[in-house]
């Protein structure tokens, strides 16, 4: 049977997820960035909650396990190097690791950049990915603990997914990347596309994700750094794509 998710905000900006196995009845929460819009969500759909699935150590992502877990006795999945840095960690994991909510399945995918250990966690059977602040629609993490290159090599494997995977990230900040990515890519269709879809989900008081990886590849300045016309857009026609891709958090990070 395929999963089910439930996507809500938490704190100001936030995303929280959750994520349910109809066959077994189990259900994880990605991150705990906050432990009543959470737990509202549960009592919503009449779920119970078995599993924390942790991306990274940030507090706006890790502050509402303690009373979550208190509550529901659920199993909490963190990071390996980020563990120490965590509360309440029952279990952590790796690159290739299997993660099972129930029945559903995932593999981790380590995501190094935004913080050094960040992961993300890909259920193939349901192609749903959850990639926390590593990759956000038409935007990306702040490089926070890692490098360029490092963060440029997390978001190639997370491109490399199905075109078809849908992914969560950890924030709702669509809108303002792409005022950003426009200044980019001023003639890139795919992304005036998205720019439009975006404005009708605002107006209709939706979420803008989950967007899907195949979307995401056309539209998002941060997933183009090895596209020539990016290079050539911030004035390095010729350099490594890691080096494009620095430049243009550059200038993200001064917009
Ligand atoms: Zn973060
Ligand atoms: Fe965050």
């Amino acid at each position: 049977m395929p999963a089910q998710t439930d996507l809500f905000l938490c704190l100001k900006d936030n995303f929280g997820v959750l994520l349910h196995d109809p066959q077994s009845g189990a259900t994880a929460a990605i991150d705990a960035p906050e432990a009543a819009p959470i737990e509202a969500a549960l009592q919503k759909n009449g779920w119970r909650l078995t599993d924390i699935l942790v991306t990274h150590h940030h507090a706006d992502h890790t502050q509402g396990i303690g009373a979550l877990k208190e509550h529901h006795h659920c199993r909490v999945v963190a990071p390996r190097d980020e563990a120490k840095r965590i509360a309440h960690v029952d279990e952590t994991v790796g690159e290739g690791d299997i993660v099972r909510v129930g029945s559903l399945e995932s593999r981790v995918i380590d995501t190094p950049g935004h913080t050094a250990g960040h992961i993300s966690y890909f259920f193939p059977a349901d192609k749903l990915a959850f990639v926390g602040d590593t990759l956000f629609s038409i935007g990306c993490g702040r490089v926070i603990e890692g490098n360029a290159e490092m963060m440029w090599n997390s978001l190639l494997k997370l491109r490399a997914l199905p075109d078809e995977t849908r992914f969560y990230c950890g924030h709702e900040y669509t809108e303002a990347n792409i005022r950003f990515a426009k200044t980019v890519e001023p003639g890139n269709k795919a992304l005036a596309a998205r720019a439009q879809e975006v404005a009708n989900l605002t107006a209709a008081h939706r979420f803008t994700i989950p967007a899907t990886i195949g979307a995401e590849k056309a539209a998002n300045p941060f997933l183009r750094a090895d596209d020539p016309e990016v290079a050539r857009a911030v004035g390095l026609a010729g350099s490594p794509a890691w080096k494009v891709f620095a430049e243009v958090r550059e200038r993200k990070n001064r917009s």
